[in-house]
């Protein structure tokens, strides 16, 4: 069994950011992870909701940022991000950061003596006196129970699909009004499939595209934080994690609802005007007929349809990461799937961090978006490697040892 001080499970922006920022500061780490995968998965013709800034992996100025892949490779592109180019980027990232990462798939993390066993679906074995886990959402994506046991050709989540010619011709339900509904259906519309959207509000709401921040020019960067994530404000304050995390729960949950709730980028409308949208429209049950499907509202019967596609988003759960034995995960302190995190991401088993979204119950909901991974990457290294504000390394901790303590 090989043996390496930092186990980094996950080759996404987060994992690349984390492994970074450890790198910097002179840690042994191992990373695995097949690099960008989940965003290899996204549909072909996909742009990025996230402004220029945030879209960065790991800094959002230096040798990590966009602006230097552009410079170190000649790439051009325009705004929003395309998504072909970001996952070109997150590729360029990891052979800076990460040239020697590991692509096996986890099979197993779980504790072992002096730190974590992990085995890979190849049959190695690996043992790390930490592990970072930064595997991502993709276990999470929600399906209602309303749509339990239809077959795959009937009913569908979102990240089911990459390309989307499939859907030529045929008449789809969208169900959700969030971005990734709403960029599905855009998206569809445009493959030739006769879409409609079906949303539960009343209301959509859109973004602004940027206008504040045109129309407040230099003075822009005061209310509204590199990060990206939130209005005018609130974005200031959500991109701090260790002030947000201090905030009582009554004062954070209200915050982090405002700063995320559901909503489509202002690109996204025009792109939309051909496509029917239903508001107040909840889908109580979906019921199979032939090789269609028929849609019933809690109001009464709906369309029949050739497929309905669950644009309803993600809900964390760690105990759904199918690698985490599950003594690991019962030995985890957790609130409604997320784990409850200290410093440095770290979970109630000394050692384990969890990144990515699965700590924004703890840090706040910049930790949905890339963005958060600037400041995951700093505190996790500060954390491992005790390293101080100005970067002088200290002392390394060991979990086990302040376990015993
Ligand atoms: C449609 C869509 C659009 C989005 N658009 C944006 C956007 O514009 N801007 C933004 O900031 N955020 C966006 N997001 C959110 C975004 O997905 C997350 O912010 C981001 O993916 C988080 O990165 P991550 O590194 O945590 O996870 P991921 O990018 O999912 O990376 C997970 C990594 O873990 C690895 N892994 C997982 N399990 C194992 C295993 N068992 N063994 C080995 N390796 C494993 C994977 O191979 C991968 O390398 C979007 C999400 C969706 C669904």
């Amino acid at each position: 069994m090989t043996d390496v001080d930092i186990a980094v499970l996950g080759a996404g922006p987060y994992g690349l950011a984390t492994t970074a920022h450890l790198r910097r500061a002179g840690a042994d780490v191992r990373v695995i992870g097949d690099p960008m995968s989940f965003w290899r998965t996204m549909p072909e013709g996909m742009v990025l909701r996230s402004n220029w800034t945030a879209t960065c992996i790991g800094e959002y100025e230096g040798p990590l940022s966009l602006d230097s892949y552009m410079a170190a490779t000649g790439a051009r592109f325009g705004r929003p991000i395309p998504l072909d180019r970001f996952i070109d980027y997150g590729g360029w990232v990891q052979q800076q950061v990460a040239p020697d990462v590991d692509v096996r798939q986890v099979e197993l993390v779980q504790q072992g003596t002096g730190g974590f066993r992990l085995a890979f679906a190849d049959g190695g074995r690996l043992h790390a006196r930490r592990v970072v886990v930064a595997a991502g959402i993709a276990p999470f994506a929600h399906r209602p129970a309303w749509a339990a046991g239809l077959p795959a050709e009937l009913v569908s989540h979102t990240s089911d699909h990459r390309d989307l010619s499939w859907f030529r011709g045929r008449r789809v339900l969208v169900v959700g009004g969030g971005q990734s509904a709403l960029e599905s259906a855009a998206l569809l519309h445009e493959n030739g499939a006769e879409v409609e959207v079906a949303a539960r509000k009343d209301h959509l709401t859109w973004l602004h595209g940027g206008k504040y921040h045109r129309m407040l020019g230099r003075w822009a960067p005061l209310v509204y934080a590199p990060t990206d994530v939130g209005p005018m404000g609130l974005s200031r304050l959500v991109a701090l994690p260790d002030l947000f995390r201090r905030l009582p729960r009554p004062v954070q949950e209200p915050l982090a609802h405002r700063a995320i709730r559901p909503a489509g980028a202002a690109w996204l409308q025009p792109r939309l005007v051909d496509v029917p949208i239903r508001l107040d429209s909840t889908v109580r049950e979906l019921e199979p007929v032939g090789n269609r499907v028929r849609v019933r509202w809690s109001t009464g019967v709906g369309p029949t349809v050739d497929h309905v596609v669950l644009g309803t988003g993600y809900r964390v759960d760690v105990a759904r990461y199918p690698f985490l034995a599950p003594p690991l995960v019962d030995a985890l302190q957790r609130v409604g799937g997320y784990p409850v995190l200290g410093p440095g991401m770290e979970t109630s088993v000394p050692g384990l961090h969890i990144v990515g979204a699965p700590a924004a119950w703890s840090f706040g909901p910049i930790m949905r978006f890339v963005s958060g991974g600037w400041y995951t990457g700093q505190a996790v290294a500060r954390r491992l490697t005790q390293t101080d504000h100005r970067g002088s390394r200290r002392t390394t901790e060991d979990p086990v040892e302040r376990q015993a303590a």
